[in-house]
């Protein structure tokens, strides 16, 4: 193996794991990061991109065993910065292939990093159910077959007990299994990784889970001035008023925003505004299921809150504004204490709450319209509002039982294969479930949602945040939106590839890029990194995501919105009567692709970007 690398918060290392060679003989190999692509793509989503663009083909589909199953951190991940994230990098199942990269928090961020690596890549397919067991430079992998169909924190809770608690536990539960393709993966009991569905990547290689266990320290370039700025950090934090809110109701904040201004998922984004909000926003989650804080580990503005649902028998973290939204006012639910119900039945089975919120009020949408029928539901009165209805189908999508089968497709295929029109309210961009902020009471949002990498996600641009004094922008029509998403999407991008809490970064410190760089200069020592240098860092990151969906085939019409944001009026709320129109989204979009240097025919990027971002060697066939 080689030598650890001595430069300010890297381990220096990728691990890479072979499963489909015979157990008990599993293919380790060791790979020092390429000095010259770090300070191009420095780490996480950048530097993970690289590696997943060279690791596949076109010709690679996600559950092939050759889909490479990549867990990255950066530089800033594992020091003593708060917030600490890793990030999944693997080829979507739901998107058919395309780029995704999903981030959790969770103490084994740091812990890949402690154990010598910063990126640890997974190929092949165990020939049984397993579990892979890293300790420092000691990889092995153990039988999981007992653990095959256990829920992901009673999966956890065996591991600890069987390896020790040193061990940070990363599983899937029985979605990952059935390889539904929005299952996630979780850590730390409460931690997910989200979107796109990297969980079914996991099961697809019969992996339920990993266990990592590390002795190695992080090299920092400047302790002392970090230490500094640490402190000033959580001198920002004391004067930020949106922090503390922040912290006293998590994200469940955003329902006041999103409810303000009329874009709240309501009924399959039917509407923008729930009339029963006060009854599923922070203030009841407050009142009525709170429990306590929590947070990630160290960090200082701990926005997590533990509640209580089924009547005080389970606690649970969450839930997050995504899940209030779309398994409370998009299913029609307005019972904060049944939505942390289903919360709690989504993070057991490794469900996505997103998408499977999203495609459960599709397939009410459906029945109230009469698309499907009681045989299609097996009696199950499927109307908005039902919260038995979706606590049902929350397990029967996890197991592909009865209509679970078909809605655990994703609700692009599901509205392909229902027919009669549905597709106009499938509600997903590049087969990626809308998130909880309805484009059409915010125009950018739509343009944020149609050039996201991942599909229809909100974790890169959200522009519906964005006070109108700080972008000029028009937020019913086309003016200046095209800058604030690329401006917005080009902010996340150096701390994705750090990779720190955003949230944390954004919220809570009110950091700024120049903040962002001077990390960079403490952790790793680049003294000479400068504002600009991000910035290019940015768009060099973010062109290349595009190329890698570009060479699975993406182009400018793939970059579009669900027909019922583009043409249906919105029917309430402060952008009642607002529809985005062909001209309006495509003026935004054109615009886009100008700003970015893409092709705006194509949406490729031009040679002449390619250039700008010196990414021309970074694509090259390494072979
Ligand atoms: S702000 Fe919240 S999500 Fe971010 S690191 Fe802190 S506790 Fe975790």
């Amino acid at each position: 193996m080689e030598e650890r690398m001595e430069i300010g918060g890297y381990a220096g290392k990728i691990l890479y794991v072979n499963l489909s060679t015979p157990e008990g003989n599993i293919g380790v190999r060791t790979e020092a990061l390429d000095q010259k692509v770090l300070r191009s793509l420095v780490g996480g989503r950048g530097y993970g991109a690289y590696l997943l663009y060279h690791l596949t083909t076109p010709a690679i589909k996600p559950f092939d065993s050759e889909n490479p199953l990549i867990f990255g951190t950066g530089p800033l991940t594992g020091t003593p910065l708060a917030g600490s994230k890793f990030v999944t990098i693997t080829k979507s199942p739901l998107t058919g292939g395309l780029f995704l990269d999903s981030y959790s928090g969770g103490e084994i961020a740091g812990e890949i990093k402690y154990a010598g690596y910063d990126f640890i890549v997974i190929q092949g397919k165990a020939q049984r159910p397993s579990y892979l067991k890293i300790e420092d430079d000691k990889v092995e992998l153990g039988d999981a077959s007992l653990l095959w169909g256990k829920s992901t924190m009673e999966a956890e809770a065996t591991l600890k007990k069987e390896l020790g608690s040193e061990f940070k536990i990363l599983t899937i539960g029985p979605a990952g299994e059935n390889l539904v393709p929005f299952s996630c993966l979780c850590t730390d009991y409460y931690h997910q990784s989200g979107r796109g569905g990297a969980g079914a990547v996991m099961g697809s290689k019969n992996l339920k889970a990993v266990a990592i266990k590390g002795t190695t320290g992080i090299p920092i370039a400047d302790a002392k001035g970090l230490g500094d700025f640490r402190q000033y950090l959580a001198e920002r934090f004391r004067k930020s008023q949106y922090g503390e809110l922040r912290v006293k109701y998590g994200t469940a904040y955003t329902t006041v925003s999103v409810s303000s201004i009329g874009v709240l998922p309501t009924r399959n984004f039917q509407q923008g505004t729930f009339a029963e909000i006060d009854k599923i926003n922070c203030f009841a989650l407050r009142e009525k299921i709170w429990v306590s804080d929590h947070g990630c580990l160290g960090c200082i503005a701990p926005c997590m809150n533990f509640v209580r649902a089924r009547k005080g028998r389970i606690r649970v973290v969450g839930p997050e504004y995504e899940t209030i939204s779309l398994l409370g006012s998009n299913v029609g639910v307005d019972d904060i204490e049944r939505i942390a119900e289903f919360n709690e039945l989504c993070d057991a089975y490794g469900l996505d709450t997103i998408s499977c919120g999203n495609v459960i009020a599709f397939a009410m949408e459906c029945y109230e319209r009469g698309l499907i029928d009681k045989g299609a539901t097996e009696g199950l009165d499927l109307k908005f509002g039902n919260a038995d209805a979706v606590a049902e189908m929350i397990g029967k999508i996890a197991l592909r039982q009865g209509l679970g089968a078909l809605l655990a497709e994703g609700v692009r295929k599901a509205s392909e294969k229902i027919g009669k029109g549905s597709a106009h309210f499938a509600m997903h961009v590049k087969g990626m479930e809308l998130p909880g902020y309805e484009p059409r009471g915010a125009f950018a949002m739509g343009l944020a949602y149609a050039t996201a990498t991942r599909g229809g996600c909100h974790r890169r641009a959200k522009p519906v945040e964005i006070p109108q004094d700080r972008f000029k922008y028009d937020n019913f029509g086309f003016e200046g939106n095209a800058a604030m998403v690329k401006k917005l999407q080009d902010a996340r991008e150096p701390i994705h590839c750090g990779i720190l809490c955003d949230a944390l970064l954004r919220f809570c410190f009110e950091a700024e890029m120049k903040d962002v760089v001077q990390m960079y200069r403490l952790v790793v020592g680049w003294e000479d990194i400068s504002l600009q240098e991000m910035n290019l860092l940015a768009e060099r990151v973010y062109t290349l995501t595009r190329c890698f969906n570009v060479r699975e085939g993406v182009r400018r019409n793939d970059d579009t919105l669900p027909p019922r944001i583009l043409y249906d009026p919105l029917p309430d709320g402060p952008g009642k009567g607002k529809v985005i129109g062909e001209e309006t989204f495509n003026k935004m979009l054109s615009e886009y692709y100008h700003l970015r240097g893409w092709n705006p025919i194509t949406g490729v990027p031009t040679e002449e970007t390619i250039k700008r971002l010196n990414l021309q060697s970074l694509l090259e066939d390494k072979k």
